[in-house]
């Protein structure tokens, strides 16, 4: 591994469920450290690795490579009844994972799951399509500053300080506010969640010195990026994103060691684009061909089961992400999907009120306005080639064409969920 390689950090460009798993795993053998930074158990990833199919949630995807550290950095919000849970999955088919989680990590409550419905319900046509996990509830009482954090499950009195502030504050606006019951008592939930505390103890950690101790020492370390740029709420379509920021710079926020630009940084890209839940959908198809894409990149949410929808590659989506992470260069996936398609399209731009704009406006009114301007591209035939030479040659014109456009080189061909199927370039 080059220098330049040994930080690396990987994100979505788009909406997500672009295939960073599936990049991450690849990659995470050759790592010393793989280490989530933001998000929660709202994420989702599909690996297939080993023969078996694993679907992570909070582990990060270094637990598959023995060897490798897995960290769930401070930036994270944990529910530890979701994280034992996944933890005892993943001893039945593999040995205790290598994992260490931050003491500063956010923990999610049972009463932040109710305030989420809460907070969706009177959102209407706003609505940011909550995957209902509690993770706008937690990271919100993180900025009230009476959030909870892993290293208090392990510190019965200052869980029981932090507990009164946050159970008292949540359940009020839950009952009066939102009219929404929460029965359980105080002593109820501060017995249960000091029982996680002493689950998950041998696992929590200083990670942010560990990982600094790392990096100093020239080890490894990569950055697993959840949800994409589009979700992100400062440079999404806000309000329609998640909670907690997921562009490349965030990975040192969220894990607590400087890089000093010191990191190879991967955009996962599908070659397509898909989206759950509300928001503008400026390249949205809404006919067969649509549908036909989703069957055929199983387009089912791995949290949710929801359908996702389905849309062209959106190039100025493509190109505000190459800016807004710094991207190195992208990973393009899913491109055997398109395979058999007569032609596709692609977005180059937006017209807006008879004007046509490159770049993504902050404006959520002149995204509702925005219609597409396609480039239409002849498609290709499905194909079982391994290198980049031997691909359908419109495939290749489409590869480099998107290259060109977004001005970030494209090093990695994922042409299918396995391992095996992935080109580097
Ligand atoms: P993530 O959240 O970005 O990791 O994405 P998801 O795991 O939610 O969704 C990606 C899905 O696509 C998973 O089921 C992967 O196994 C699958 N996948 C990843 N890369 C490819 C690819 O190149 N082709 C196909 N057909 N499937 C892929």
């Amino acid at each position: 591994m080059s220098d330049k390689q040994l930080i690396t950090t990987i994100v979505g460009t788009q909406w997500g469920d672009e295939g960073k798993g599936k990049i991450t795993d690849y990659l995470a053998r050759d790592f010393d450290y793989v280490v989530r930074f933001q998000g929660g158990n709202n994420a989702g990833h599909t690996i297939v690795a080993n023969g078996h199919t694993y679907k992570l949630h909070l582990l990060p995807s270094g637990v598959l490579s023995a060897g490798t550290v897995s960290i769930i950095g401070n930036g994270v919000v944990v529910d530890p009844k979701v994280l034992l849970e996944e933890i005892s999955e993943f001893k039945k088919t593999n040995s205790t994972p290598y994992l260490k989680i931050s003491e500063r990590a956010h923990v999610i409550m049972p009463y932040h799951l109710p305030m989420d419905g809460g907070l969706s319900s009177g959102q209407g046509k706003l609505a940011a399509g909550s995957t209902g996990r509690g993770i706008a509830p937690v990271y919100a009482d993180k900025a009230y500053r009476h959030g909870i954090r892993i290293g208090d499950l392990l510190d019965p009195e200052m869980l029981k300080e932090k507990l009164e502030k946050s159970y008292t504050f949540n359940t009020q606006i839950l009952n009066k506010i939102y009219r929404l019951p929460f029965d359980r008592t105080v002593e109820d939930v501060y017995q249960e969640y000091l029982q996680y505390g002493r689950e998950l103890a041998p696992y929590v950690a200083d990670t942010e010195l560990e990982l600094y101790q790392a990096y100093a020492m020239g080890k490894s370390i990569l950055f697993e990026g959840a949800q994409g740029m589009s979700l992100d709420p400062d440079h999404g379509m806000y309000p329609h994103g998640t909670s907690s920021n997921n562009v490349a710079g965030y990975a040192e926020v969220g894990s607590g060691v400087g890089l000093n630009c010191k990191s190879r940084i991967i955009g996962i890209m599908k070659a397509y684009v898909s989206r759950v839940g509300n928001s503008p959908f400026i390249t949205e198809l809404t006919d067969t061909t649509g549908d036909a894409i989703r069957t055929k990149g199983v387009e089912f949410g791995t949290t949710t089961g929801r359908a996702r929808r389905i849309g062209w590659l959106d190039l100025v989506q493509a190109r505000q992400s190459v800016r807004t992470s710094g991207l190195s260069e992208i990973a393009f996936t899913k491109l055997d999907v398109l395979g058999g398609l007569k032609e596709l399209k692609v977005c180059m731009g937006y017209e807006i009120d008879g004007q046509i704009t490159t770049e993504m406006p902050a404006s959520l009114s002149k995204i509702r306005r925005a219609k597409p301007v396609y480039q239409t591209l002849p498609g290709w035939e499905d194909t079982s080639a391994t290198t980049y030479d031997t691909l359908p040659p419109n495939m290749r014109d489409y590869i480099e064409f998107v290259e060109k456009k977004i001005n970030c080189p494209i090093s990695f061909i994922s042409l299918g969920p396995d391992r095996e199927r992935t080109i580097i370039r």
